[in-house]
């Protein structure tokens, strides 16, 4: 006789593509004889607005990596088409499971798929147990003392790190599953009827191995000195890690934990200050992911309500030079092209796109937001979100509307050797790089092949500011 609670649970893979540290795969292969890894997919066809090619591409290779796990403790990955909520309850007719485990998912989509599961299962008596995974804390467990949610990052922050952090449990070391549930193939990009675009060049492979490779290079260098180096764009200068915290290839407590043990264990005042600047950006990730729990207008309206009447640019050729790379500023064309060739862009870049789009071009945030989802292998509606709001100044950010930055004077902060530039943008490889740090000065461009700058940066500011103003007042 089994002693467990369950004969079978299927346990529902989502953001959480590993077997190390899974908190709900865990919990199923504690309470059941026997688990049923299950993955949905998706079955949009040659567009979406969310994601794109290089994105999928890496999700292929995290579920080849979860599937070759899973069987390497003596299971598999069942995958079935269509919407998670009728591929599971068409599962759990065909398995007489009578629990399902899930990661909770703190995305508008992601909350409404578990509600109307969660509604289901009540209604038959199945055992339906969604867990706190993807984050150090959830959005409900960091609040002010009034119980409401914070919108400023520092309070929130203070309050993040004081709470008490959960420790990372090991890698699962075996998982029985019953042997007569069918599974379709692994997909690849036909599955969608997508490619890879021509400029990608594929350098960032998905799945745990991979992930965990890049958190030991991260742990053993990056973060030890990141506050000397997670401002210079040219090079490997931060963790690298954002696209498998997304698709949750390493454990968030994993991480957590090893960053503290550096921060408590080293004597050397600069690591410590290093390996305490990486624990804030982690807590930035929760601060947008309970934004957009607590906030959820911020999915489509300005989250500072007062910015709603915002006029903003229809102008589609500007979009269009913005988005190939194209502006004629050698800074934004980098951060840009560097995006379409590896699916990621330096934080700071991403800043200087995103503040040039909105206040040098006056283009609404969410085209930019948009075109990012298509674009990056870590692409995360919180955090892409929170983002491009606080660069449009929507945001939550507890600076106004009037930080703007010039792209010419970031250059010449962040990158003025102009290696960055010069890998990025080919056309300028052999400019001197004194160059990229104004704006040509004769009015003629700056290499044959190049454009002249699209817009003059100080009328554009002055344009913001009265935009703004106007709704500010
Ligand atoms: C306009 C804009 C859009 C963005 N879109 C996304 C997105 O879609 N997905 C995403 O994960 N991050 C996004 N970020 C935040 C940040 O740029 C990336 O997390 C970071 O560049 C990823 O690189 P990394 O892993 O090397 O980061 P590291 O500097 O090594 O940081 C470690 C981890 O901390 C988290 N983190 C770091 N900075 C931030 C931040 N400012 N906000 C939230 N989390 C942060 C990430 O999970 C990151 O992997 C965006 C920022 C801006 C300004």
């Amino acid at each position: 006789m089994s002693s467990s609670l369950h004969h079978r649970t299927i346990h529902w893979f989502r953001k959480d593509l590993r077997i190390t540290d899974n908190t709900g795969l865990r919990h199923a292969s504690e309470i059941s004889d026997d688990v049923i890894p299950f993955y949905s997919l998706s079955t949009w066809k040659n567009h979406h607005n969310w994601t794109g090619a290089p994105r999928q591409q890496f999700l292929c290779e995290c579920l080849e990596s979860l599937d070759a796990n899973l069987r390497s403790i003596g299971s598999q990955l069942i995958i079935r088409h269509g919407s998670a909520f009728e591929e599971i309850t068409k599962l759990i007719e065909q398995s007489d499971a009578t629990a399902i485990t899930f990661n909770r998912d703190g995305d508008p989509f992601g909350r409404a798929e578990e509600q109307q599961l969660e509604e289901f299962c009540r209604d038959r008596g199945i055992a339906c147990l969604g867990f706190i995974d993807a984050v150090m804390h959830s959005a409900d467990e960091v609040l002010k003392s009034d119980g409401t949610p914070y919108r400023v990052y520092t309070p929130y922050s203070k309050a993040w790190k004081k709470l008490d952090k959960a420790k990372a449990r090991g890698r699962l070391r075996a998982l029985t599953m019953p042997q007569d549930i069918e599974s379709e193939e692994l997909p690849t990009l036909d599955h969608w009827e997508i490619s890879l675009p021509e400029e990608y060049q594929h350098t960032t492979l998905g799945g745990e191995k991979e992930a965990r490779k890049r958190m030991k290079r991260a742990l053993d260098g990056i973060v030890q000195d990141y506050k000397n180096t997670r401002n210079t764009p040219h090079g490997i200068t931060t963790s690298r890690l954002g696209q498998d915290l997304r698709h949750g290839t390493i454990s968030i407590r994993e991480l957590y934990g090893k960053v503290e043990h550096i921060l408590n264990s080293t004597t050397s005042s600069s690591v410590r200050e290093s390996a305490g600047t990486f624990i804030n950006e982690l807590a930035w990730r929760e601060f947008y992911m309970q934004i957009l729990v607590h906030y959820p207008h911020v999915y489509d309206q300005p989250f500072n309500e007062k910015y709603k009447g915002l006029w903003w640019s229809e102008a589609e050729v500007a979009f269009e030079r913005w988005c190939q790379g194209k502006t004629g500023f050698p800074i934004v064309d980098a951060g840009i092209r560097e995006l379409r060739a590896t699916g990621f862009m330096h934080n700071r870049l991403r800043m200087i796109v995103a503040m040039f789009l909105t206040k040098d071009l006056h283009i609404h945030w969410r085209r930019g937001e948009a075109f990012f989802m298509q674009w990056l292998l870590d692409g995360e509606i919180a955090s892409n979100n929170g983002g491009w709001q606080w660069s449009a100044g929507t945001g939550a950010d507890a600076a106004p509307y009037f930080r703007i930055q010039n792209p010419w004077s970031q250059t010449k902060r962040y990158a003025a050797d102009g290696e960055y530039i010069k890998q990025w943008v080919p056309e300028l490889a052999n400019c001197d790089s004194k160059l990229f740090l104004d704006p040509p000065k004769d009015g003629s461009p700056i290499a044959d092949d190049y454009p002249l700058p699209m817009v003059d940066h100080s009328e554009e500011r002055e344009r913001t500011l009265a935009i703004f103003k106007q709704n500010a007042e």
